[in-house]
C-alpha cells in the first residue's frame, strides 16, 4: 500500500462496511482482525437482529437524544434500504412480530457475508491483520501509523466501533483517534448492560420470569426519570429492554423502582377476599404475575408462602401491596464493558456534520457508527444506525 488510499476505512464493522458499498472504487477497509465484522457475528446471540420494522419517524423519536442527529442518516439510508441491499447480496431477511429484523437463516453470518459481497462488488477494497495505532492529519489528508508501515489517504473514515466486548477489536482506539484529531470525547460507559441488585438473592427464583410492559423510575442522587418497557428477571438482578435501555445512566447505589402491579391495593385486597381460606401464595395466584415472581416478594417481604390468608396482619398485607405497587431495587453493579452490548459517550455529536458525517473541525475525516455519542435502545437500532451513518459517509466520501 504505497500509493495514497483516496478513502480509508478503518473498520469492518456494519459502519464501515456500509461506507465500503456506499463509496466503491477508492475506498480501502483497514481492519485488525483477520474477518470481517467480528462483532457482528455475535449480535443477536448470533441471529443478528440488524434492523426493525418501525415507519422512520419511530424510529427517529426511538433514537431519544440523538434523534435528530441520526435522522438525515436515516432518512437517507433506512431499514427498507438495508433489507433490500441484504437481499440483493443474497440474505434475504424475515421480520418478527415484535418488528425485530433478522436474517431469514438467523445466521449473522450470512448479513456480515452478504456486506461484504456488495462492498466488494462495488469495487472497494479491504486489508486485514492491519492495526492502525495512530493517525497523522497532513497537507493532503492523513497518516496511518501500523506496526509495519504508515498508511496515507486523502479522505478517513473512524468506523471503528465502540469500547465493548473489547475481543472483537472494537478496544475504543477511536476515541483516542478521533481526540488526537482535534474532537471531543464524551465519557464513555457501558450500555445496553443488565444490572444487578441488592435484592438479587430474594429473586434469583424469578430468573426468567417477564413483566411487560412494566414502568420503572430511575432515580440517582441528583435526578429521576421514568420509562416503560418489558423486565426480565435474571440470576443476578434484572435485565430486559426497560433495563438494557436506562443502563447508561444508572450507577451503582441508584434505586430502580419497579410498578410492577400499579393497581396492587385493588387487585390484592381483592385476592385475599376471595379466597379467606387459601394460603397467601395460591390466593395470590390470580394476579397477572408469574408464580415465581409472587414467591420471591413474599420471601424478600419475609412472610411464609404458606401463612394462611386470615392469619396474615394488616402490616403484611399493606407489605405486599406496597411492594408491588413501587418495588425498589437498590443498584450493586451495572455491567462493565465486558459483557455490555454497546458504548454510550463518544465523538461529540454537534463536532459532525449529520448530512455528510464529515468533521466539522477536521475536514477530510468522517465519523460513523458506534464511536458518536449515541446511546440507542436493543432492537436492531444499533446496527441499523451503524449501517445508515457509514452509508453516508460513505457517499459524501465518494471520490
Ligand atoms: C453481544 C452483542 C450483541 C449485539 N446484538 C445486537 C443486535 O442484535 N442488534 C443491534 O442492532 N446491535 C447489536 N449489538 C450492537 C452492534 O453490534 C454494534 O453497535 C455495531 O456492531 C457497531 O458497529 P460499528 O461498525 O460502529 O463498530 P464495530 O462493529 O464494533 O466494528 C468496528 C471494527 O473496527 C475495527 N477496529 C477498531 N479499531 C481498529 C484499529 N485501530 N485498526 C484497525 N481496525 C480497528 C474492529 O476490529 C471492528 O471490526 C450487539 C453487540 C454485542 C456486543
Amino acid at each position: 500500500m504505497n500509493k495514497t488510499i483516496p478513502f480509508a476505512i478503518i473498520g469492518a464493522g456494519p459502519a464501515g462496511l456500509a461506507a465500503a458499498i456506499a463509496c466503491g472504487p477508492g475506498a480501502v477497509i483497514i481492519e485488525r482482525n483477520r474477518e470481517a465484522g467480528v462483532k457482528l457475528l455475535l449480535s443477536g446471540s448470533g441471529q443478528c437482529n440488524f434492523t426493525n420494522t418501525l415507519a422512520k419517524t419511530d424510529f427517529i423519536r426511538a433514537c431519544r437524544k440523538a434523534g435528530p442527529f441520526l435522522k438525515p442518516s436515516v432518512y437517507s439510508f433506512d431499514n427498507d434500504y438495508f433489507i433490500n441491499l441484504l437481499g440483493e447480496a443474497g440474505c434475504p431477511s424475515i421480520a418478527r412480530k415484535d418488528g425485530k429484523v433478522f436474517p431469514v437463516s438467523l445466521k449473522a453470518e450470512h448479513v456480515r457475508d452478504a456486506l461484504l459481497k456488495a462492498a466488494l462488488l462495488n469495487g472497494a477494497d479491504i486489508v486485514y491483520n492491519v492495526h492502525v495505532l495512530s493517525i497523522q492529519k497532513t497537507k493532503t489528508g492523513f497518516s496511518l501509523k501500523t506496526k509495519e508501515n504508515t498508511i496515507h489517504c486523502k479522505k478517513l473514515l473512524l468506523a471503528c466501533g465502540g469500547a465493548s466486548w473489547q475481543q472483537t477489536g472494537s478496544t475504543g482506539d477511536g476515541y483516542a483517534f478521533a481526540q488526537a484529531l482535534g474532537h471531543t470525547i464524551n465519557p464513555i460507559k457501558p450500555s445496553l448492560a443488565s444490572i444487578e441488585t441488592a435484592q438479587t438473592a430474594s429473586f434469583s427464583h424469578s430468573a426468567g420470569s417477564t413483566v411487560t410492559n412494566v414502568k420503572a423510575d430511575f432515580i440517582s442522587s441528583g435526578s429521576r426519570h421514568s420509562d416503560t418497557g418489558d423486565l426480565l428477571f435474571t440470576h443476578r438482578g434484572l435485565s430486559g429492554p426497560l433495563i438494557l435501555n436506562n443502563s447508561h445512566l444508572i450507577s451503582k447505589g441508584d434505586t430502580v423502582r419497579i410498578h410492577l402491579l400499579p393497581e396492587a391495593e385493588k387487585l390484592v385486597s381483592q385476592a385475599l377476599q376471595t379466597n379467606p381460606k387459601r394460603n397467601i401464595i395460591n390466593a395470590l395466584k390470580i394476579l397477572p404475575l408469574t408464580e415465581a415472581i409472587l414467591t420471591s416478594t413474599l420471601h424478600y417481604l419475609r412472610i411464609y408462602i404458606d401463612t394462611p390468608v386470615r392469619e396474615l396482619n394488616k402490616k403484611q398485607i399493606n407489605q405486599i401491596i406496597g411492594f408491588l405497587t413501587a418495588a425498589d431495587f437498590t443498584v450493586s453493579k451495572v455491567e462493565s464493558f465486558a459483557t455490555s452490548m454497546s458504548t454510550a459517550g463518544g465523538v461529540v455529536l454537534k463536532e459532525v456534520n449529520s448530512h455528510t458525517m464529515e468533521s466539522r473541525l477536521v475536514p477530510g475525516l468522517y465519523l460513523a457508527g458506534e464511536v458518536l455519542d449515541y446511546a440507542l435502545p436493543t432492537g436492531g437500532f444499533n446496527i441499523q444506525a451503524a449501517f445508515s451513518t457509514g452509508s453516508l459517509a460513505g457517499k459524501s466520501a465518494r471520490v
